[in-house]
């Protein structure tokens, strides 16, 4: 007999719980996500009882074009109907000009990429290359930093729960308080290679550094010899309302890491870019780091799409201007409950609305899903709800989400009143 939608739900839980990941499944479930996703398109996502949500949460960043967006599926059905993967001994076209677009965008013209998968590679990427190009392994990393979970990526990181049941990680990194230029000058000696920081950190909670920290950082980096990655995979691609997190400080990194919106939300695309100096390094063994799928041409046509669409449609300053209609109401939110919402931050469409309890911030996210709204808490500190939407999120959508996220908290309030 065929299965009905509530036993195909019930039995795709099952295979999470038998075959992938109990502990995650029970996590979804206490979120109120206790549903199968079926479909999505531009900023909803349908489960398979027809329901439909709307996407705050945006795949954690990789949804700045929304999901499936018209430009990057034609690119890359097209690229899929003439050649989807590389031979990898004939040049490519769509690598080539992907490479040749980040160095005419990034911050300084980062001249060189490399092309790999996932975020946390890219970093991986990027602390070998400083390694490669100072020969000195020490790094300085953020408290509450978030750069992946490969053991490299990990190392840099900063909550201690991911880690520690690893150690030992990479030797020579250490950690200072994110945001204080003083702390990073007593960090850095002579055996530091490199200095990683996220221009606003996503996962700590959505955290923005004082104005002058960034200027202050490279400052200090070249008065050291020390490099500065600055990890974009979360900011990037007109997430904060500029196209790239460190510009609004006007600080130039030496690497720069990408990844999320850089497939277009629709292929897994990733990159460390790097100034022609550093690359240098790279040179004599072309072979040194290398990736089998790193660059494949159907990524890369998906990059290249998103690329041209987000600077086209000039999506980074969609992302400010609303960014701050979600602000100003969450903000005046936060002063009708001050004792629920303790802080509200946030730069274009990156924003994050702390709660004084986790509990406070699960029971939100689970009113948010009632009314079909999407959204998570931040991973380095579950007190804080993001709220990454699509850039292409209409002000009627952004409307929609916020009444549903000011009756979210409502009703949170309220069941921990009748629980107290
Ligand atoms: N760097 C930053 C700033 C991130 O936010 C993330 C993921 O959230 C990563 C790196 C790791 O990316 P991935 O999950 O693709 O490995």
């Amino acid at each position: 007999m065929k299965e009905n939608v509530e036993q195909r739900i019930e039995r795709v839980i099952e295979e999470y719980v038998e075959h992938l990941n109990p502990g995650l499944a029970s996590l979804l479930k206490f979120l109120g996500f206790d549903t199968v996703e079926s479909q999505a398109e531009g900023v909803f996502v349908w489960d398979v009882r027809g329901e439909k949500y709307l996407d705050c949460l945006g795949g954690f960043g990789v949804f700045t074009l929304g999901h499936r967006h018209p430009r990057v599926v034609a690119a890359v059905q097209a690229q899929l109907a003439r050649q989807p993967m590389s031979s990898r001994v004939l040049f490519n076209e769509v690598q080539a000009e992907l490479a040749a677009l980040l160095a005419e965008v990034t911050p300084g013209n980062l001249q060189y990429s490399f092309f790999c998968n996932s975020g946390a590679e890219a970093v991986e990427g990027a602390l070998k290359l400083a390694r490669l190009y100072t020969g000195k392994p020490g790094l300085v990393a953020a408290e509450g930093a978030f750069h992946g979970k490969t053991l490299g990526a990990l190392s840099v990181s900063g909550r201690e729960k991911y880690k520690e049941p690893f150690r030992p990680l990479l030797p020579g990194v250490k950690h200072v308080p994110f945001g204080e230029v003083e702390a990073l000058a007593q960090a850095i000696d002579e055996e530091t290679g490199a200095v990683i920081l996220e221009p606003i950190q996503g996962e700590a909670g959505v955290i923005i550094p004082p104005e002058d920290y960034w200027p202050q950082v490279r400052e200090l980096c070249d008065a050291h010899g020390v490099l500065l990655i600055a990890d974009e995979v979360q900011t990037g691609l007109g997430r904060t309302g500029k196209m790239f997190g460190v510009e609004h400080s006007g600080a130039v990194p030496d690497i720069m890491t990408l990844a999320k919106a850089l497939g277009g939300g629709v292929m897994p695309l990733a990159a460390f870019s790097a100034t022609a100096q550093v690359w240098e390094a790279m040179i004599p063994n072309p072979l040194l780091h290398s990736s089998t799928w790193g660059g494949n041409p159907l990524a890369c046509a998906a990059g290249l799409a998103a690329l041209r669409t987000t600077l086209e449609e000039d999506l980074p300053r969609r992302a400010a201007i609303l960014g701050e209609m979600f602000l100003t109401r969450l903000r005046a939110l936060q002063e009708r409950y001050p004792e629920v919402v303790t802080e509200v931050r946030g730069r274009g469409l990156m924003i994050g609305i702390e709660f004084r309890e986790e509990d406070l911030a699960g029971l939100t996210i689970a009113g948010l899903a009632q009314r079909r709204v999407l959204a998570a808490y931040t991973l380095n500190n579950p007190t804080v709800i993001r709220l990454q939407p699509p850039l292409i999120i209409t002000e009627a959508q952004a409307d929609q989400a916020l009444t549903a996220f000011e009756e979210a908290v409502a009703q949170a309030v309220e069941l921990v009143r009748e629980l107290d």
